[in-house]
């Protein structure tokens, strides 16, 4: 599975007078529609630079600022002709990362399996363990052996596994009927583990 999501600038507008200057960026980021605003005044107190996520509902939510304090200082003072996007597009660049910090992490892996993978990891390869994953194990998985399915059972344990066929009656109940045993002969039919090396 491919955890990176890059954003992609699906809409973008600068604007500059003597009073202001501007930078509004739309992104998609994986499922999310994100929005990135950076607005430098004269003075502080109306300047801004936020990134908000697209809700549900079609509205925008407020997801990460940067505090003007913080880069007032280092970006221009407004006149008409300024570069706005050398000005402001390291400020909207950074407010990018921090959502992509936030919603990819939310997206690609929820917290209930990074702590389930993570036990699987340690009980295999130890409580400091580490195992890299190559696309050829990826590849190689998806074409041996049942799907991977992670089933919650109600006595509050998980169950990881790829010993049964789609099928099942085991996978087709998410774990409420037992497997009718097919399962294990069509595996041993199959040759089992490969010769890897
Ligand atoms: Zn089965």
């Amino acid at each position: 599975m491919n955890m990176q999501f890059s954003p992609t600038v699906v809409d973008e507008y600068v604007n500059a007078t003597e009073g202001y200057y501007t930078l509004m960026r739309i992104l998609h980021l994986g499922p999310h529609t994100v929005r990135v605003r950076v607005h430098r005044e004269v003075e502080l107190e109306p300047c801004f630079a936020a990134a908000e996520v697209l809700s549900a509902d079609m509205a925008w939510t407020l997801l990460v600022t940067h505090h003007p304090e913080c880069w007032f200082d280092r970006t221009a003072t407004p006149f008409k002709h300024i570069n706005v996007k050398s000005e402001l597009e390291q400020l909207a660049d950074g407010l990018m990362q921090r959502v992509q910090d936030i919603l990819v992490k939310a997206i690609a892996i929820p917290e209930h399996v990074l702590d389930v993978v993570g036990a699987m990891l340690a009980m295999a390869y130890g409580s400091t363990g580490e195992h890299v994953i190559t696309p050829d194990d990826v590849k190689w998985a998806k074409a041996n052996g049942g799907p991977f399915r992670a089933i919650d059972r109600r006595d509050g344990s998980v169950l990881l596994t790829k010993a049964h066929r789609c099928d099942c009656p085991l996978l087709a109940s998410e774990g409420d009927d037992p497997c009718d045993g097919k399962c294990q002969a069509a595996a041993q039919a199959a040759g089992g583990d490969p010769s890897r090396n």
